[in-house]
């Protein structure tokens, strides 16, 4: 135990615990054997469909250790719908809740020691990639697959403190294609990231807010948010962009908090005029405040630049929920004996 690497001066994701739970996906059926394994490499022929041909989704949820010393998974049920619609949007057969329910608690349980104490987690990433080796199956989906888990100790996102983001508004390279905008998907990532890296080079920013046709949606990698005293806004659901758990908590908890809520469409000129608070949101950060937009080119400071209090106050909201120290009236915490 005492030679293992501290999550809190690893980069965020470069850690494994040693355990993976692994369910093998066969003439349209997925067989799982029940137990966590020793995690270790893959072994895959040169032609696997899903490094040629794109037949892979991910996940991406935390669990976190709760004063009594019990791990909580958060959220676990909607992390595992979402799986299943990315699966099913890859037209792959859509895998049973309780299985993924099963390959997540098994995973997190197997690796409940690597957890680190608050502001650390576990995090999860359940993964499905296709398998078929076959590079004659552009135009079809993979007949085979692995539906499996793996567990990362993380530490404090922020180490070193909250850094207010600056994101640059991109209105003419979109994020994805409108029938992937709901798939969690490396796909998708590989595209927001040239015009990420160009808006870093460029401009400084650290994230892209993506914006065609006169309509904010969201960053690479994470939901938009403006607050002031009174109301929450956020763009409204629609297929063109991902459904973060992360953002359901907080208008749930913006709600529970007193804010009006508000998601509808939402403009780059609105956003530039915007004198309330700015955030994203995600499993990863959680609540990352920003402290900079690039509107047509133009940095906009948020506020004094610096977090604002409704965002600091959200984020707190849901950091107790996180952890336990707060009631958890919406049933979101999975309890896994750690
Ligand atoms: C994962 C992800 C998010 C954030 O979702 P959470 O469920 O809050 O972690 C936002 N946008 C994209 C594109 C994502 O892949």
């Amino acid at each position: 135990m005492t030679d293992r690497p501290d999550p809190f001066s690893a980069p965020f994701g470069s850690l494994f615990g040693d355990s993976m739970t692994i369910a093998e996906l066969a003439e349209g059926e997925y067989n799982y054997g029940g137990s966590a394994q020793p995690l270790e490499n893959f072994s895959f022929h040169p032609a696997t469909h899903a490094l040629h041909y794109g037949s892979t989704c991910f996940e991406g949820l935390k669990a976190h250790r709760q004063s009594d010393g019990t791990l909580a998974i958060f959220r676990l049920d909607d992390h595992v719908e979402r799986m299943r619609q990315s699966i099913g949007r890859l037209r792959m057969p859509v895998p049973e809740s309780d299985l993924i329910r099963s390959l997540i608690i098994d995973a997190v349980e197997a690796n409940a020691d690597f957890t680190p104490n608050p502001p650390g987690s576990l995090y999860i990433r359940p993964t499905f990639i296709g398998t078929a080796p076959n590079i004659g199956a552009a135009a079809a989906p993979s007949d085979s697959g692995l539906l499996y888990v793996i567990c990362s100790p993380v530490g404090d996102y922020f180490a070193g403190g909250i850094r207010p983001l600056t994101i640059y508004v991109e209105t003419k390279v979109p994020r994805t294609t409108p029938q992937f905008g709901m798939v969690k998907s490396g796909a998708n990532y590989v595209m927001a990231l040239g015009p990420t890296l160009d808006a870093k080079r460029d401009h400084g920013a650290d994230q892209v807010l993506f914006a065609t046709a006169d309509d904010i949606t969201e960053t690479g990698a994470s939901n938009f948010f403006l607050i002031d005293d009174n109301r929450l806004v956020t763009r409204q659901l629609d297929e063109s962009f991902l459904h973060g758990v992360t953002r359901d908590s907080v208008i749930k908890i913006a709600a529970d908090l007193g804010y009006e809520i508000d998601e509808r469409p939402l403009s780059p000129a609105e956003l530039a005029a915007w004198t309330g608070e700015v955030f994203l949101s995600g499993t990863a950060a959680v609540v990352a405040p920003v402290g900079t937009v690039i509107v047509n080119d133009a940095p906009n400071t948020v506020g004094d630049g610096q977090p604002g209090p409704n965002t600091l106050k959200v984020r707190e909201a849901l950091t107790s929920l996180l952890t336990g120290d707060a009631d958890d009236p919406h049933s979101w915490r999975t309890l896994v004996t750690g």
